[in-house]
C-alpha cells in the first residue's frame, strides 16, 4: 500500500475511452495500492502565445470542463496546473513530497506527442524530474502509426505520400490494437487534494472565442463520440463516410466530410479506434486514408523538425518573399477579389473552420498568386483554425507553397476561379460567405470582372461593393514561376 500518487497527465488525450496511458496509470495505481492523479497543465503558450486561438483556446477549455466532471463521476477528478509545465510538475511533485512522501519513487503517464516543442518540454521535464525520484512512462495515442514505426526499406523516413500509405496500410492490417473501455470507476485523489479552483489566468477563462459559437463544434468527449458514431453509421444511408469520395471536394456540402478534426488534434476520440471500426468496411476507405494523412504529416514533422520554421525542401528556403503587408491583409480579411478565395478566408474568421479544398485555395493563392512567405499564412490559419494543428498545418502550408512532400513541388498553381466553377458549380459556398455577390448566378460569380453586364444587372460596382481582383492571376503565375524557377537555379 502507498500514499504515493500515480500521475496521469493529459495533453492531447483529452477523453477516457481508448487511452492506453489512462489504462496503464490505473493498472499501476491498483498495482501500487496509491492513489490516482489525473492532471492538465495550462501552458502560456495554449492561451497567449503567437501561435494560439481564442477559438482553440475556448474547444480546449470547455473540453476540459467535461473530462473533469467525467472524472469527478467516477470517483476521481482532475486538478488543473497553471504552467509552464517545467515548472510546474517539480513543484507539484515537492509538494506531495511534503506530504509525507519523501522519497518513494512516483510514476508519471502520458500520452507521447510529437511536436518539436512537445518532445523538447518532455525531454526538459524527464530531466528535471528523474533526480526527484519521477519515471516517466510514454504510450501511444495521439496517432494511429507512432511517427517512429514507418521507415523506407533503406531505412529513412517517408517524404512521399503514396509508398507510406502503403506500409501504413499493411501495419494497420497486422497490429492494430482493439479499443480499449473507457473505465467506469476510478481510484480517489490523494487526500488533501481536491478538485483545483480552475486556474483560471492561465486558461484564459474569460476570452471567448473569435467565430460565432453557434458555428463552432460541440467541445468534449461525448460530442465528438457522438459525431463520429453519426459520421460512420450513416454509410447505411449512403451519407457520411460512405459518399465522403463523392462529397469531399465540394465546398458548399456541410457534411461531405467527418468535421471531426477539432475532436481529433485535441484527442477527444481515439483516431486508432476509428480505423479499428472502419478498416475492413471498403466504402471507407478513402476516409481512412484522410487518416493517414495525419499519421503521415505528424512523422514528417518528427524525422524533419527544421520543417515547423524552415522549408522542408531547403532549397526552398531562397524564394524572395513578397515584403509588403497589403496583399496579406487583404487575403486575411477576405477581399482579393477573387470570390472563391474570400468565401475561404471569411469562412475561416466567422467559424474558426475551412473546408479541405479551401483550405488548399486560400494557401495556393497566398503564396502562388501573392508570392507571400508561406509561414504567415500558417500562422494565421493557427490563429483562428478550431482545429489548428502544428503537423497538419505545417504540412498543408508547404504542400501549397511547394516547399514541403508534394511530388510535383512548385509548378502546381491552382486557378482560383476554375476551382471555384468546378468545385462549388452553383455558386453557393460563395453567395454564402461573399453575400455582396449573392445576386450573381454561376459562373459570373466566380469572375465577376468578366461579367460586367451580370454585375451592371445585380446592382454591383467592382470596387464598390466587392473589390476588384488584387492581381491578374495569369501574370502573377508567370511571375511565380519565374521567381521559383530563378530561386531554385542558384
Ligand atoms: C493549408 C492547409 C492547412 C491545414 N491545416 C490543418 C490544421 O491546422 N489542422 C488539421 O487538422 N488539418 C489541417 N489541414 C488538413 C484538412 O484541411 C483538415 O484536416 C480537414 O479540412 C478537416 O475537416 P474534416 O475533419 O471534416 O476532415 P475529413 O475530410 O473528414 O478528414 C478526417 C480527418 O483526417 C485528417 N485529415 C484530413 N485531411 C488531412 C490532411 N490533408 N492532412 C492531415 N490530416 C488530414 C483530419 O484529422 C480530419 O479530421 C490543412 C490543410 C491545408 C491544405
Amino acid at each position: 500500500m502507498s500514499s504515493v500518487p500515480t500521475i496521469l497527465w493529459f495533453r492531447r488525450d483529452l477523453r477516457l475511452a481508448d487511452h492506453p496511458a489512462l489504462v496503464a496509470a490505473i493498472e499501476h495505481a491498483r498495482a501500487t495500492g496509491s492513489p490516482l492523479l489525473p492532471i492538465f497543465v495550462w501552458e502560456p503558450g495554449l492561451v497567449h502565445g503567437a501561435r494560439s486561438s481564442a477559438n482553440r483556446t475556448w474547444f480546449l477549455r470547455e473540453s476540459i470542463a467535461e473530462l473533469s466532471a467525467a472524472l469527478t463521476e467516477r470517483g476521481s477528478g482532475l486538478i488543473e496546473l497553471e504552467g509552464p509545465a517545467t515548472s510546474a510538475l517539480p513543484a507539484l511533485v515537492a509538494q506531495l513530497r511534503g506530504a509525507g512522501n519523501a522519497t518513494a519513487p512516483i510514476s508519471l503517464f502520458i500520452t507521447r506527442d510529437h511536436t518539436p516543442y512537445a518532445r523538447s518540454r518532455d525531454r526538459a521535464i524527464a530531466e528535471k524530474l528523474a533526480p526527484l525520484g519521477v519515471a516517466l512512462h510514454a504510450k501511444r495515442g495521439l496517432s494511429v502509426v507512432e511517427p517512429d514505426e514507418l521507415l523506407t526499406g533503406g531505412g529513412t523516413p517517408y517524404g512521399v505520400y503514396t509508398p507510406y500509405f502503403r506500409r501504413w496500410l499493411e501495419r494497420i492490417a497486422a497490429d492494430l490494437h482493439a479499443p480499449l473501455q473507457a473505465p467506469t470507476q476510478l481510484p480517489p485523489l490523494p487526500a488533501g487534494l481536491h478538485h483545483s479552483p480552475l486556474a483560471r489566468a492561465a486558461s484564459g477563462a474569460d476570452t471567448p472565442p473569435t467565430a460565432a459559437r453557434a458555428l463552432l463544434p460541440v467541445p468534449g468527449e461525448r460530442a465528438a463520440r457522438a459525431a463520429a458514431d453519426a459520421w460512420i453509421e450513416a454509410a447505411a444511408r449512403r451519407a457520411g463516410v460512405a459518399s465522403y469520395a463523392e462529397q469531399r471536394d465540394l465546398l458548399a456540402d456541410e457534411t461531405g466530410t467527418s468535421r471531426l478534426s477539432a475532436a481529433l488534434h485535441f484527442g477527444l476520440i481515439s483516431p486508432s479506434e476509428l480505423v479499428h471500426r472502419l478498416r475492413d468496411v471498403a466504402s471507407a476507405q478513402p476516409w481512412v486514408r484522410q487518416l493517414a494523412w495525419r499519421d503521415f504529416y505528424i512523422q514528417v514533422l518528427w524525422h524533419a523538425p527544421h520543417a515547423a520554421r524552415a522549408s522542408w525542401r531547403p532549397a526552398y528556403d531562397a524564394i524572395p518573399w513578397e515584403q509588403h503587408d497589403e496583399p496579406f491583409n487583404a487575403w486575411c480579411e477576405g477581399r482579393t477579389g477573387y470570390p472563391v478565395v474570400d468565401a475561404a478566408m471569411r469562412q475561416l474568421l466567422a467559424t474558426g473552420f475551412m473546408h479541405n479544398r479551401a483550405r488548399m485555395i486560400a494557401a495556393s493563392f497566398l503564396t502562388k498568386d501573392l508570392l507571400v512567405d508561406w509561414r504567415r499564412g500558417e500562422g494565421h490559419f493557427l490563429n483562428h483554425l478550431i482545429d489548428g494543428d502544428i503537423a497538419a498545418n505545417n504540412g498543408g502550408w508547404q504542400w501549397s507553397a511547394g516547399s514541403g512532400t508534394d511530388a510535383q513541388p512548385y509548378f502546381r498553381i491552382f486557378n482560383p476561379v476554375a476551382q471555384g466553377e468546378r468545385f462549388d458549380p452553383d455558386g453557393a459556398y460563395v453567395r454564402r460567405w461573399v453575400p455582396e455577390l449573392a445576386a450573381l448566378s454561376a459562373p459570373a460569380i466566380h469572375a465577376p470582372w468578366k461579367h460586367p453586364e451580370a454585375c451592371a444587372g445585380a446592382g454591383i460596382t467592382l470596387g464598390a461593393q466587392y473589390p476588384e481582383p488584387i492581381v491578374d492571376h495569369a501574370v502573377a503565375r508567370a511571375r511565380t514561376l519565374a521567381a521559383f524557377a530563378h530561386a531554385l537555379k542558384k
